[in-house]
Formats: C-alpha cells, sequence, structure tokens
C-alpha cells in the first residue's frame, strides 16, 4: 500500500519585488500576483474589487450574506426566509455574536427549481407568521430562485395582504455583486423604505441613530457615553434595532456612521430626504473614541467643555488598566483581517497598546479602503486583498504575527497555525467606547500572554 505522505506546509518561500509579495501558492495563477503588497517607499495598493477568480477559494462572502447576515440579522423579532436550497441558509443564526431571530429556509428541491418556488414561498411565509409572533417576515432571494425567476417582491405582496404582517422581500441573489458589500447596498435601500412611516412619542433637539453598527453590546456602550452628554439614539442601525424604531430613524438630528462601507447608503438616502447631515464615527481606542464624541458634540451644538469634562472622567477610570497592558504588549506584531472598514478602525486601538501592525487582509475592501490603510500603517506592513486559506496561510508563516483579529470562522485556523486569536467583534462584551478598549485590551492580552502557547510552541 503506497504510503501517504503529508503535504508540507509550503514548497518554497514568497518571492517579494517590491513592492509585490508573489505568493508560492499563486504558481499555477500569476492573474492574483499583484493583490498582495508590502508597504515601502513606493508602495502601491493591492489589486482589489475585482471579480473572483476561477479556481480561487474565495473567503468572501455573496450578497446574500452581506443582507442577510450583516445588515438584516441584527433586527429584533423579525423571521428570516431564505428562498432556497438549504445550502444557502449555511450561514445562519450563530454566525454574528448578536444574530437576532429565527432564520429559515423554504428548502427548494430540484422539482421547484422545474416548475417554480412561488407557491412553496408563499406558503413558507404563511407558516412563519403562524408558528411566530414576528413583527415581520423578511424573504431572501438566492442564485437559484433568482434565476429560475422566482417574483419574490409578488409573492411578498400578495402574502403581506394575506396575513397583515410586513412581508419584505430583498433581491440580494448572490450574482447580484462580486461580494457580500453588493448585500448591503440592497438592505440598506429597501429597509430605507420603512423609514419615515413611523413616529416617536417623543423628541428632544440633541438625537442621533448611530448607523453601521452590529454588535447590540457595542451599541449600548456607545449609547452610554452619548447619553452623559445628554444625547438620546433614536435608533442603532441595526444592532439592537426594531422595526418601530428604523420607522422612526427620520427624527434623529444627526446620522453617525460607524461603518460606512455597509452603511453609508442609508445615511446619504436620509440626507437627500430628510436632510439628516451625518459624519462618520469611530468608537474603537481612545483617540477614536475623544475625536467622534467632541465631533458629535460640535454637530450638535453642544458644548466643548461638556464634552472635555466626561472625556477626562473616562480617561481617570481607564488610564491605569491601559497602561498595565501596554507593558504587556508593548512592540508585540498584529495581523488584521476584517471587512475593510473594521481593519482601518483597529490600527489606532491596537497603536495606542503599542504593538505594530504586521499584516492587514480584507475580503472586499475597495480602492479608497486600501489608500486609507497604505497611509496608516508603517513600512514592512503587508497587505492583502481577498486572500484564500492558502494564501493566508503563507502570508502569516512569513510574517509569523504575535496575534490575529478576526471573525471566529477563521480561529481554528489560524490556532492550528500556533498563532494567538481574538475575535473583533468581542464575545459576549464590547470592544467599543472607553470601557469597551479595556476589554478589547484584556482580551488581546490573554490570548498573546497565555502560557499555552509555550506548551503548543515547544510541542
Ligand atoms: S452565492 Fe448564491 S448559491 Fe451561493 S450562498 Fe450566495 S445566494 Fe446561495
Amino acid at each position: 500500500m503506497q504510503r501517504r505522505l503529508r503535504r508540507p506546509l509550503r514548497k518554497q518561500k514568497a518571492v517579494l519585488i517590491m513592492p509585490y509579495m508573489f505568493l508560492d501558492c499563486n504558481r499555477r495563477m500569476p492573474e492574483k500576483g499583484r493583490h498582495c503588497v508590502v508597504k515601502g517607499k513606493d508602495s502601491v495598493i493591492p489589486a482589489c474589487s475585482t471579480d473572483t477568480h476561477p479556481g480561487d477559494f474565495t473567503e468572501r462572502g455573496c450578497p446574500l450574506l452581506g443582507c442577510r447576515v450583516v445588515i438584516c440579522g441584527q433586527i429584533k423579532n423579525v423571521i428570516h426566509l431564505v428562498h432556497s436550497p438549504v445550502g444557502c441558509a449555511y450561514y445562519s443564526w450563530d454566525y454574528r455574536v448578536d444574530s437576532e431571530g429565527y432564520c429559515l429556509t423554504t428548502d427548494m428541491q430540484e422539482k421547484d427549481i422545474v416548475f417554480g418556488g412561488e407557491t412553496k414561498l408563499f406558503d413558507a411565509v404563511i407558516m412563519a407568521v403562524k408558528e411566530f409572533d414576528a413583527d415581520a417576515v423578511f424573504v431572501y432571494e438566492t442564485c437559484s430562485t433568482g434565476i429560475i425567476g422566482d417574483d419574490i417582491q409578488a409573492v411578498a405582496k400578495m402574502a403581506s395582504e394575506v396575513t397583515g404582517k410586513p412581508v419584505i422581500a430583498f433581491t440580494c441573489a448572490g450574482f447580484r455583486g462580486i461580494s457580500q458589500n453588493a448585500g448591503h447596498k440592497i438592505a440598506n435601500t429597501k429597509l430605507f423604505e420603512l423609514v419615515g412611516t413611523g413616529e416617536l412619542d417623543e423628541c428632544s433637539d440633541y438625537t442621533v441613530n448611530v448607523i453601521g453598527d452590529f454588535n447590540a453590546k457595542d451599541t449600548k456602550s456607545i449609547e452610554r457615553m452619548l447619553n452623559r452628554l445628554g444625547i438620546h439614539v433614536v435608533c442603532s442601525f441595526t444592532a439592537d434595532a426594531t422595526l418601530d424604531r428604523i420607522r422612526a430613524m427620520h427624527r434623529a438630528k444627526l446620522n453617525l456612521v460607524h461603518c460606512s462601507r455597509s452603511s453609508i447608503f442609508m445615511a446619504e438616502m436620509m440626507q437627500e430626504k430628510f436632510g439628516t447631515p451625518y459624519i462618520e464615527v469611530n468608537f474603537f481606542g481612545i483617540e477614536n473614541c475623544c475625536e467622534s464624541l467632541r465631533r458629535t458634540c460640535e454637530a450638535l451644538g453642544i458644548c466643548g467643555d461638556e464634552v472635555e469634562e466626561v472625556i477626562e472622567k473616562y480617561l481617570s477610570e481607564i488610564t491605569p488598566e491601559i497602561e498595565y497592558y501596554r507593558e504587556r504588549l508593548e512592540g508585540k506584531k498584529v495581523f488584521i483581517c476584517h471587512g475593510a472598514q473594521r481593519a482601518i478602525y483597529w490600527i489606532r486601538p491596537f497603536k495606542e497598546l503599542g504593538m505594530k501592525i504586521a499584516g492587514i487582509a480584507t475580503f472586499f475592501g475597495r480602492k479608497d479602503d486600501y489608500e486609507k490603510i497604505m497611509e496608516s500603517v508603517d513600512d514592512g506592513t503587508v497587505v492583502i486583498d481577498n486572500p484564500d486559506a492558502e494564501e493566508l496561510e503563507e502570508v502569516l508563516l512569513e510574517v509569523r504575527p504575535d496575534i490575529f483579529i478576526s471573525d471566529d470562522k477563521v480561529k481554528p485556523f489560524v490556532h492550528k497555525l500556533g498563532i494567538p486569536f481574538v475575535n473583533g467583534r468581542g464575545q459576549g462584551k464590547t470592544y467599543a467606547g472607553f470601557e469597551g478598549f479595556v476589554n478589547f485590551a484584556g482580551d488581546v492580552n490573554a490570548a498573546i500572554n497565555s502560557k499555552v502557547w509555550k506548551l503548543v510552541r515547544s510541542a
């Protein structure tokens, strides 16, 4: 019997021809060569915003994921009905830490694809409304049901008339964009139709919406900071959002956009229709928090002394703990792998902890995102767009970071390479705001300085 040999981790080293890093695993896909760059004197941005190459095991999400999981998944008391074969509903309840509600699928079979699935979808909506006391049913188009031409908008309208509940259909099939980003826009545009259809009981002059935050604990932390300044949050879009809150978003005096890549569309549409101004903010890390609070107060006409007083109080509370962690983390190298916006947001907080940015990967970053990234990192930082697992492995073995920050889906892969990991979305706790930054520093310290790594590496 032939003995199977273990595949070596790498055959050859990556080739560095500044500013590009040519990875050994891409020898047979030269078209991918320019998507990994190293910051240097003549730095360029990596090739990005391109279709996924055939044969590339991309980790990108499709528009369904951007629409269903990223934007809609956090809205409370809603049934998510994915009109698809069961596979499309793979990212269902527990991918995001704060996913809300049930995710169902119409479980399309071969005969449904041949004869059409509209009746099946209609029956599924009726059944979902009977089974669950939800505020609404969200219906999602997928590749198979989009290609066969099922008219989900017409079915949603009919089902809504029969049940008396809002049934909202999202035309977000995977083929409608090159990445999840297209799904963000589809969800924003559809949910915008709700804005202005509800009212608040009372409304002050100091009200905001937090747009583009998808972790309810982050939202609460941001809200607590704003409350200390007398500012109230009408709706957090979409973490902690309800349909009623979304309907009343037009009552806010200002929109704070926390993740522009996913949700700037909502802010822009509100500015155009309701005249609501918006500013981009970042509540991760000390300097970002201070800046964002100052800019929010300025936009709302709140006295600068008040905000300085609140910032001073926060800083006196957290500085001793942050100093403690900084001593333990000084000089450690981090590799950031997130959506482009979050990747940009983490650069400054890591630097505040005395750490170095060794590498950054994003799956659907655009030219302007990479320009910001290249401006913010030091020479020698590796930046890669849309890496698959093999490329990521090769880059990580080249860079050898002390910690990797990303979503949980890559955690086992990173741990197998012997690299400490932290989930950048926080696990059951917030990383946003001043108190969140203490949580974050504590988790990074616990992951890097855990004794287990000495045992793993010696083994
Ligand atoms: S790309 Fe198409 S088939 Fe694949 S999960 Fe997305 S909607 Fe489903």
